[in-house]
């Protein structure tokens, strides 16, 4: 399933949108397929549950380079239910008739929430962002709407959730940033060694564990890195290290697959 959070419109080019993010994210996130693993023994069961789970998970999305041009985006669409303009691509409601709008597909997850393309973003103010949005959005509200109404606002709102994730997430927010500035996040092939050293050495440690404790000291220990890995973050954005910083998401992305290995394993 693809969320589309804008809804392009027939009259606005391709070209014309290239400054502007393209999050596609495909929610195809299902644990259903787990019942039938039958149980092996504890561990055993559980990693062949967890590697499953990261198979059916994908989370994708594709940015062009630049940040958004906010004058690029004005006068961008017509209400499709009084035809008056719609400014913004952050408006939500036509100012005229005050129907919900139709989605975009691609929008700036950083201009959605009014806040800084930067790394280092305050959590509080985001959630706090995100709750007025979905004050606003939220299907409940328009129970009593037109099946068009209800419609927007369920992809509305489900687009919000999934932007509100990656702004929380640290590796999926650096992802996005990097995306945003022009540096790819699929194409790595180059694994640094001693990363690559240093992940299987951690791996052998969570399979030769033979206890909860044992795990939960790896698991505590990676945490500590994965706050190191988030502070060094910080300092490249900071600085538009984006080929250094690109490096370090590599890092990140496995410190943190590794940690949510090691929470499946210990729940
Ligand atoms: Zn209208």
């Amino acid at each position: 399933m693809l969320t589309r959070f804008f809804t392009q419109q027939s009259n606005i080019t391709q070209k014309s949108f290239r400054n502007v993010i393209n999050l596609n994210i495909n929610f195809n996130y299902s644990l259903s397929g787990l019942n039938k693993i039958r149980k092996l023994n504890f561990n055993n069961s559980k990693r062949e549950e967890y590697s499953l789970k990261k198979e059916t998970t994908v989370l994708h999305y594709s940015t062009s380079s630049k940040p958004i041009d906010k004058n690029h985006i004005q006068s961008l669409r017509k209400c499709w239910s009084c035809n008056d303009t719609i400014k913004s691509h952050k408006e939500f409601f036509c100012p005229i008739c005050n129907k919900v709008q139709p989605p975009l597909e691609q929008f700036d997850i950083f201009y959605l929430f009014d806040i800084e393309p930067t790394f280092h973003i305050d959590q509080k103010d985001l959630s706090h962002r995100f709750k007025q949005l979905q004050r606003q959005l939220h299907p409940d509200l328009f129970e009593q709407s037109s099946d068009i109404e209800k419609q927007h606002s369920k992809q509305l709102s489900t687009s919000l959730n999934a932007a509100y994730n990656i702004l929380r997430s640290p590796l999926q927010r650096a992802e996005y940033l990097l995306e945003q500035n022009g540096y790819s996040i699929t194409d790595l092939n180059d694994v640094d060694e001693d990363l690559l050293a240093e992940v299987l050495e951690v791996r052998e440690l969570i399979d030769d564990a033979q206890s909860n404790d044992e795990l939960v000291n790896i698991s505590n220990e990676n945490k500590e890195k994965i706050n190191q890995a988030i502070n060094e973050l910080e300092q490249l954005f900071s600085q538009q290290q984006y080929k250094k910083a690109q490096d370090k998401v590599v890092y990140l992305r496995y410190l943190t697959r590794i940690q949510e290995e090691i929470h499946y394993l210990i729940k």
